[in-house]
């Protein structure tokens, strides 16, 4: 039935995602990026597998994850089929719209026909009836909040989505989110954003006087944390140069700039801490962005199983003292 080890997993932490019924593992796995027309199928299939088989229940999608659209989802429908099947249930699939994802005016942004259109096309590619957390991918200040809300109320009405949030809006935009969510008695479970030691967005107030992370603790959301090795910088593999097989060697979304003297200094100076520590920094890295209560989980990326499997140590870290937390704090940018 399935290559895939049993499913109790002892060793995989789950928390409750704010104050819903829904419990994510500690490290989820996200398809962004490696799960495309260019990577090859079986290493996609392994890495799947691997983390099924380590306990991550959560495996996060978007239509436009590949590249190009649709690939991921289509890949990992295919790996349902073949290797976990009868396993669906045991399996939290998200997958969001809001980029672009096909031609013209109905391939992108948070209209309604976009949204409830591009969801059907990716249940239709991963072979499911229905997602278990369905996204609007970005706030889009073209289309009334009351619209992209709505689609997602259809979305979970219609039981094609379990549950559903947003990603990447900022606090005051969640506010209103919520806000347009009450009014049609849908919940907003989660909040999935970007947030690592090099990126805390989500711990900063904006005009609102707020932080995305206050307003969805107060809201009882759960907070999916993306990028926690920010794309790889917090791994060490830069500090030496570009690897030839590295994102940042491939024109993507780690993009060369990222990769200034202050950014590789900072991630210099949090490498010492690891190493202080006895451990990597990408573990540290993950250590450090589910030392937070209100997250619920860190979405990881893997282009190799050994990645993954090195990412997944981080469960066994034990908890950061003061004085890392404080030298992690001095690393922190603008
Ligand atoms: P990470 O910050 O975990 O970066 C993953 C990348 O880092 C890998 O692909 C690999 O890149 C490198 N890496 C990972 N582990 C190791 C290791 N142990 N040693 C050395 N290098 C390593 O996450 P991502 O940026 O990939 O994002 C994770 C997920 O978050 C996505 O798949 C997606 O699900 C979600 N996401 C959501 C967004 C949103 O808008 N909602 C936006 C972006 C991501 P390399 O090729 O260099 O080896």
């Amino acid at each position: 039935m399935t290559d895939a080890a049993p499913s109790d997993t002892p060793e995989m932490p789950f928390r409750r995602a704010g104050r819903s019924g829904l419990d994510l593992p500690e490290i989820s796995l996200g398809l962004w990026q490696n799960f495309g027309e260019a990577n090859a199928l079986e290493t996609q299939r392994a890495i799947v597998l691997r983390a099924v088989e380590r306990g991550v229940t959560q495996l996060d999608l978007a239509n436009n994850y590949g590249p190009p659209p649709f690939a991921a989802e289509t890949s990992l429908g295919d790996i349902l089929r073949r290797d976990l099947r009868g396993r669906r249930d045991e399996l939290v699939l998200t997958t969001k719209a809001g980029y672009r994802a096909w031609p013209g005016p109905y391939g992108d942004g948070g209209s309604r026909k976009y949204l409830l259109s591009s969801l059907d096309r990716s249940l239709r590619c991963l072979g499911v009836d229905a997602v278990d957390v369905f996204y609007s991918h970005r706030y889009d200040p073209t289309t009334p909040l009351t619209e992209t809300i709505g689609a997602l109320e259809t979305a979970w009405r219609t039981g094609r989505a379990h549950y559903v949030g947003i990603s990447s809006y900022s606090a005051t935009r969640t506010r209103e989110a919520l806000a347009v969510a009450a009014d049609l008695g849908v919940p907003l479970t989660v909040h999935q954003s970007s947030y690592s030691m090099l990126n805390r967005w989500i711990e900063e107030p904006d005009d609102s006087g707020e932080s995305v992370l206050q307003v969805a603790d107060d809201a009882g959301m759960g907070m999916v944390a993306f990028s926690p090795l920010a794309q790889g910088m917090l791994t060490s593999k830069y500090l030496d140069g570009v690897p030839e097989d590295s994102r940042a060697a491939r024109s993507g979304p780690l993009r060369p700039e990222y990769l200034s003297d202050e950014n590789l200094a900072r991630v210099r100076a949090l490498a010492a801490v690891a190493e202080a520590r006895g451990t990597t920094l990408a573990r540290l890295a993950l250590a450090w962005t589910l030392r937070d209560p209100r997250v619920t989980t860190v979405l990881i990326g893997a282009r190799t199983v050994d990645q993954l499997d090195d990412s997944l140590a981080a469960l066994a870290e034990p908890e950061l003292s003061r004085d890392e937390l404080d030298a992690i704090d001095a690393q922190q940018g603008d």
